[in-house]
């Protein structure tokens, strides 16, 4: 069932699979199911759901840049999304999963290991790791983590001039893109264009808000987290 789905509908969006994936995916999505079992993980289960709303999902990000053997740190990963499974399609990715969950990384960890994924797991608040990893990546990619003109300031740091953020958002993308340009731009970056989408077997409309930086983040950002949430940019 999980192989299938993955396998048919990546293929019908047009996404390569390497070999190695669809067992990989397994590993992962048997780690998954055991240890949500057991701990607040994710509200989505089931193998058909787990593939659709977790992995193709994270797999869309594919379409909006080229991340093979490109340096991605994913922001807030929770279970390893978008993060793993762009990992197991894009195995020359050099990933960074961070999230601020100490329970999470050591399931990140666990999760790497059974799906013969190599990754930094990383246990750390954003605006905190920044000081230590500025600049370091080509792109940062984000889900379900904060609100876009809060996240750009989580993220934007990480990134290299001339690197991407990817931001997944769902139906109020272009108003969160539209309310975070202000944002994006103190911080050195630019929303080049929104990618917009719907999921195989799903009706809710999704989207990619894609930043591009364009110059360095001014050394003040990221602020502290109490900050940046009661006074956003
Ligand atoms: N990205 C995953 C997904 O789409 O399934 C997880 C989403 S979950 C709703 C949000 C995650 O972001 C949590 O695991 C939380 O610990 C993490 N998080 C929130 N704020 C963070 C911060 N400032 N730095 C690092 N992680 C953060």
């Amino acid at each position: 069932m999980l192989e299938h789905i993955l396998t048919a509908e990546a293929a019908g969006l047009g996404i390569a699979l390497p070999d190695t994936a669809p067992a990989a995916f397994r590993a992962y999505y048997t780690l998954l199911a055991e240890r949500n079992a057991v701990m607040d993980l994710t509200a989505v289960t089931g193998e058909e759901q787990v593939a659709r709303r977790h992995f193709l999902d994270s797999l869309m990000l594919t379409h909006c840049a080229d991340l093979a053997g490109k340096r991605v740190i994913d922001v807030g990963t929770g279970a390893g999304f978008p993060g793993l499974p762009l990992k197991i399609a894009v195995p020359s990715m050099e990933l960074t999963l961070l999230d601020a969950q100490q329970k999470r990384v050591d399931f990140l960890q666990e999760a790497c290991a059974a799906s013969g994924v190599q990754a930094r797991c990383i246990h750390a608040r954003a605006e905190e790791a920044a000081a230590e990893l500025r600049e370091q990546f080509d792109a940062a990619v984000s889900r379900a983590v904060a609100r876009l003109n809060i996240l750009c300031e989580l993220c934007l740091p990480f990134v290299r001039p001339g690197g991407l953020f990817l931001a997944m958002k769902g139906s109020a993308a272009q108003e969160e893109a539209d309310e975070a340009r202000s944002a994006a731009a103190v911080l050195g970056g630019k929303i080049v264009r929104l990618e917009t989408y719907t999921l195989p077997g799903e009706d809710i409309r999704r989207a990619v808000v894609v930043i591009r930086k364009e110059r360095a983040t001014p050394p003040q950002y990221p602020r502290r987290f109490a900050r940046i949430q009661k006074k956003p940019l």
